[in-house]
């Protein structure tokens, strides 16, 4: 499994996925909802993707 914690600032939201993808696809949903992120670069996912995931 695949778990996502959101690191900004007191937002505590967090997913988990079985596939990876489908989890940043669900971070990239929560951005956009919580965070008024429109686009999520490249560059933001990659590196949300190692600070905020892990692996169990
Ligand atoms: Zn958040």
């Amino acid at each position: 499994m695949y778990q996502f914690r959101c690191g900004h600032q007191e937002c505590f939201s967090q997913y988990t996925a079985s596939d990876k993808d489908a989890l940043m696809q669900q971070v990239e949903d929560h951005l956009k909802e919580a965070h008024n992120v429109d686009k999520a670069t490249e560059t933001l996912m990659s590196y949300l993707e190692q600070t905020c995931v892990t692996t169990r």
